[in-house]
């Protein structure tokens, strides 16, 4: 473990933009920050590891409050 303060090296998270960005069709208040957001960020969930008797699919997605950073939902395509 690293000692607290030391930057831990991540840098294709850090330097990662937000691939997409969804446009509210009405302002909504985040329920972790309580800020009034009227735009959400969706970040891709790409499989990478799986038992390969899972009937899982293969991607998914995360909604993100642009304000806090904090998941608003998440799912995975296609999962009945
Ligand atoms: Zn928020």
């Amino acid at each position: 473990m690293p000692p607290i303060g030391q930057a831990v090296a991540e840098p294709s998270f850090e330097d990662r933009e937000v691939e997409a960005e969804y446009t509210l069709e009405y302002p909504v208040i985040c329920p972790c920050c309580d800020q009034v957001i009227k735009v959400v960020e969706v970040v891709r969930l790409l499989r990478t590891k799986v038992h390969f008797t899972s009937t899982l699919p293969r991607r998914g997605r995360m909604i993100v409050c642009p304000s806090c950073n904090k998941v608003l939902s998440a799912e995975l395509a296609g999962f009945a």
